[in-house]
């Protein structure tokens, strides 16, 4: 989970590079009489946004009389999203904003796509408002669908609104096990409130991260445990844990929270993976010499 700088860009904007690439004038003039009531929308969005409330903006089934949400929807996809169409640009500034493409609601993997915070179908007055617009690899737009938040805490994680601290939250476990076996979970800071506890723990298990970042940490190990015999057999669980502190203290520097942080400083605390489970780690690909 990752944070981002809220995009530049208003509804205004969006809906006027719209309009530009509208040819059905009808629908043009429709969408330009509906910029008002857009921007109220869009204007409650950034006052409940940063107080985390956005469960509470109601639900609706269009925009105007002549605008209902499947039109909104068309709108969206055949003018907004459109390659070539004059809102393009802006809708590629929304999705490339993460940096080097990376998924800020999972933080592995790539962006695939923008996903309505809100979805479309319910709040279509929203639909084209950039704050309302997450980049979003595909897995985590499936995973998250069109549900409707009810409350604070089924709210899944903003990343334009939610300040995550910089304290450790992602926390690692290693089980000792043949293979070494890792699990993860959520500990709140001391910066967050109940619900935004219940928040982080409620997007964990919505977006399925558990299950991603215990595959991607089965890798890391079998990609480390050459390494991590050479050092054990020459300087021992000493050597062994220096170096995956090592490893934890540069993945730390860049993101305090992502999987690999909280893998290493696990694997770093562990006596038995230091000692002895560091050997355990199923990983070669075997050679087939027979
Ligand atoms: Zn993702």
């Amino acid at each position: 989970m990752k944070r981002l700088r809220p995009p530049l860009i208003h509804a205004t904007d969006t809906v006027h590079a719209c309009v530009a690439g509208i040819t059905i004038a009808e629908r043009a003039q429709a969408l330009m009489d509906a910029l008002p009531t857009i921007q109220i929308s869009e204007a409650e969005y950034l006052e409940l946004g940063p107080a985390g409330q956005l469960y509470r903006i109601t639900p609706s089934n269009s925009v105007t009389p002549s605008i209902d949400s499947a039109l909104m929807g068309v709108i969206y996809k055949s003018h907004f999203a459109r390659q070539g169409s004059p809102s393009r640009p802006l809708y590629d500034q929304i999705k490339m904003a993460p940096e080097f493409g990376i998924c800020p609601l999972c933080g592995q993997r790539n962006v695939a796509t923008v996903d309505h915070y809100l979805p479309q179908t319910r709040f279509p007055t929203l639909n084209l408002t950039p704050l309302n617009l997450v980049p979003a690899c595909s897995d985590c737009n499936k995973k998250k669908l069109a549900s409707v938040p009810m409350s604070a805490e089924s709210q899944t994680f903003h990343p334009y609104f939610d300040e995550l601290s910089n304290e450790r939250w992602l926390i690692a476990e290693i089980h000792p096990s043949s293979p070494p076996s890792v699990s993860f979970g959520i500990r709140p800071a001391e910066a967050w409130d109940d619900v935004m506890t219940a928040r982080m723990r409620h997007h964990f298990l919505v977006m399925d991260l558990e299950e991603l970042y215990i595959a991607q940490a089965a890798s890391e190990m079998a990609d480390i445990s050459y390494a991590l015999e050479e050092t054990g057999a020459t300087t021992g669980l000493e050597g062994i844990r220096q170096h995956l502190d090592s490893q934890f203290r540069s993945r730390h520097a860049r993101d305090p929270n992502s999987w690999k942080t909280a893998l290493y400083e696990g694997l770093r605390d562990s006596d038995w993976f230091c000692a002895e489970g560091y050997r355990l780690i199923r990983n070669r690909a075997q050679t087939t010499t027979r």
